[in-house]
């Protein structure tokens, strides 16, 4: 299996040696891992900084796959965060890259980050849901340049309701239009399996939702990575055998991951 959600110290919220996340992912027993450092234009408190040098980027993470070559295989990715207003830098800066993926990423809605108590104010759970799955929608309808949706349930690592699990059918129809999209466009989302991990401060662990993903397949969907989000050598690979038997039940054969920005498949 390959881990699609690893990031680096090119990343300004990870201090992660990305040597140190080779070798855990070797250790974890896994064939590959896709570094996707972030990418994110105008992001709330942190100007710019969300940002790497992508020469830089590029020579280093060449470098890496020629040193692992046969023992695992390193893939070269980004997370870019889309809000509307920074669609068009995004494209223009993404698109002259060569990459093996991209996965796009909902971090902040309304100028908002989504991590910071302000964008709960005022609103019920549902339409938080909702909000945010109409930003996701609105991503994939208008900026091109990505292989998978990051973290498609993002919202519920965020928020702070003391259920937390997205369940499909209260939000059907948008799910729908969203995946209706992606298969349509030969792209596919992530199972965040970062955000099912015990954070320790005393939130319950929300449950995925299953019917979610038998929903994706039953509409045609074929396209799913397995990203762990991490940013500690001991979160990578983090509950994948868990996932993958879930994919299993909801009637998947296969994950997958990109090189060179085209899905390569894995059984399960
Ligand atoms: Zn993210
Ligand atoms: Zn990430």
């Amino acid at each position: 299996m390959f881990d699609c959600h690893v990031h680096s110290t090119f990343s300004t919220d990870s201090n992660l040696d990305a040597v140190t996340a080779c070798e855990a992912a070797i250790k974890a027993g896994l064939e590959g891992i896709a570094f996707t450092d972030h990418i994110d234009f105008d992001f709330p408190g942190y100007s710019n900084d969300f940002m790497f040098d992508f020469d830089d980027y590029q020579k280093f993470m060449n470098n890496l796959k020629l040193r692992y070559n046969s023992k695992l295989k390193v893939l070269k990715g980004v997370e870019v965060g889309i809000q509307p207003h920074v669609i068009e830098d995004s494209l223009n800066l993404i698109s002259k890259h060569e990459l093996d993926y991209i996965l796009a990423s909902v971090h902040v809605i309304d100028a908002q980050d989504l991590y910071k108590a302000e964008f709960y104010s005022n609103k019920s759970k549902k339409q938080v849901f909702s909000r945010y799955l109409e930003e996701v929608l609105n991503m994939i309808n208008n900026y091109t340049c990505f292989d998978v949706v990051g973290h498609l349930d993002y919202i519920i690592r965020c928020c702070d309701y003391e259920d937390r699990t997205f369940r499909y059918s209260d939000y059907s129809d948008i799910f729908d239009e969203i995946f209706k999209k992606l298969i349509a466009d030969g792209k596919g989302f992530e199972i965040n399996t970062g955000s099912y991990r015990d954070k320790g401060d005393g939130r319950p662990v929300p449950q995925y939702d299953i019917e979610t993903l038998k929903r994706y397949r039953q509409l045609g969907g074929e396209i799913i990575c397995l990203g762990s989000d991490s940013h500690r050598p001991e979160h990578i690979g983090f509950k994948f055998d868990y996932f993958s038997e879930m994919l299993s039940q909801a009637g998947f054969r296969y994950t997958a991951h990109f090189e060179n920005r085209k899905a390569v498949f894995t059984p399960l």
